[in-house]
């Protein structure tokens, strides 16, 4: 039998990956949604997660496609409820948030997925497997856009708690964190604040791993032109690039893996969350916000031009 499932916060990832998987996947059935104004069509539509909770007890999960700020609220309520919750990147407001989303869902017995959906592009498990047993030496990250393109009239990313230019550039950190053998930490960074805004508009971080190996992330959304996401990884056997954020890979300048930015990505985060939901596990891993949490604690602050959405 199909998962039952109410999708929350009907915006431009919603529609452009989530409602198109979701009809793909027989293993669900979207049955409602939840959003303050948005509607789609043939579903059950709600102003609110706590109406459609209340007026579709049949629904088995709720997935969350809201900006950060309202992913906690929403996530607890689908929790208490007894429906497994599927949170999009960036998982939360705050770290703490996530800790105690992890163990309600474990009190709950629900399912919590907390999605990376970078982590599914098509060379992220080769670039892994091929790094693992190799000794890392160095490695940078090109992560640039332009935000009036890819995120129009979105205010919440440059209001506070929005991460600015971090919500895209976490999408580099999720995969780094899982191709990494050993984890980095930040040990420097310099993030610049338009001067109307709560949030950075770019950051560049000097990430070490604790033996001192350098990899340095440079994330800004004024990018015209070509628009990068690419990492590149050496060691003392050979080199590795990723580009169109995982979906490409090249090792030693080989194509091992080649798909374009997104391509196949949300089918295969529903699949896994319905099989987290069939095994009755929770799957969280919140290293990739703790280094935006991290630059935001140790970063040096630059006052820029201002920023209009
Ligand atoms: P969006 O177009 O702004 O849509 C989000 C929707 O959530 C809004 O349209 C709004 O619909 C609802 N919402 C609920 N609470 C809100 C609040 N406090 N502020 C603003 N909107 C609120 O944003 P999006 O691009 O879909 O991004 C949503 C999430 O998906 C983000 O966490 C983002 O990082 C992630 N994501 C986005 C992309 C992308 O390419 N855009 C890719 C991957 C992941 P109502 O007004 O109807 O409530």
């Amino acid at each position: 039998m199909a998962l039952k499932l109410g999708l929350v916060g009907i915006g431009k990832i919603a529609r452009d990956q989530h409602i198109p998987a979701l009809a793909a996947d027989p293993r669900f059935e979207l049955v409602a949604t939840a959003s303050r104004n948005a509607r789609v069509d043939g579903v059950a539509c709600f102003a609110s997660v706590e109406a459609m909770l209340a007026e579709v007890p049949e629904l088995d999960a709720i997935s969350i496609c809201t900006p950060p700020q309202a992913h906690f609220e929403a996530a607890v309520a689908g929790l208490r409820a007894g429906k497994h919750v599927m949170l999009e990147k960036p998982p939360a407001a705050t770290t703490r948030q996530i800790a105690l989303l992890q163990a309600e869902a474990a009190q709950q017995g629900r399912t919590l997925f907390q999605t990376w959906h970078s982590r599914f592009a098509a060379g992220v498990d080769a670039a892994r497997d091929w790094l693992r047993g190799r000794t890392l030496t160095g490695g940078t990250i090109t992560w640039k856009e332009d935000v009036h393109h890819w995120h129009p009239g979105q205010q919440w990313i440059f209001d506070a708690g929005g991460l600015g230019v971090f919500d895209p550039g976490i999408n580099a950190l999720s995969v780094l964190t899982e191709v990494l053998a050993e984890d980095a930490v930040v040990h420097k960074a310099v993030l610049e604040f338009p001067e109307n805004q709560q949030a950075p508009i770019a950051a560049q971080l000097d990430l070490r791993t604790p033996t001192g190996v350098s990899v340095q992330a440079a994330f800004d959304f004024r990018q015209k032109g070509e628009q990068t996401w690419d990492i590149e990884l050496l060691t003392t056997t050979g080199s590795l690039r990723l580009s169109q954020g995982g979906g490409v890979l090249e090792i030693d300048g080989r194509p091992v893996a080649a798909d374009a930015a997104l391509a196949g990505e949300y089918p295969r985060l529903y699949a896994r969350f319905a099989e987290l939901c069939a095994m009755g596990r929770s799957e969280v891993d919140w290293r990739p916000f703790q280094l935006v949490a991290d630059a935001f604690l140790v970063g040096e602050r630059r006052i820029v031009a201002p920023h209009q959405v």
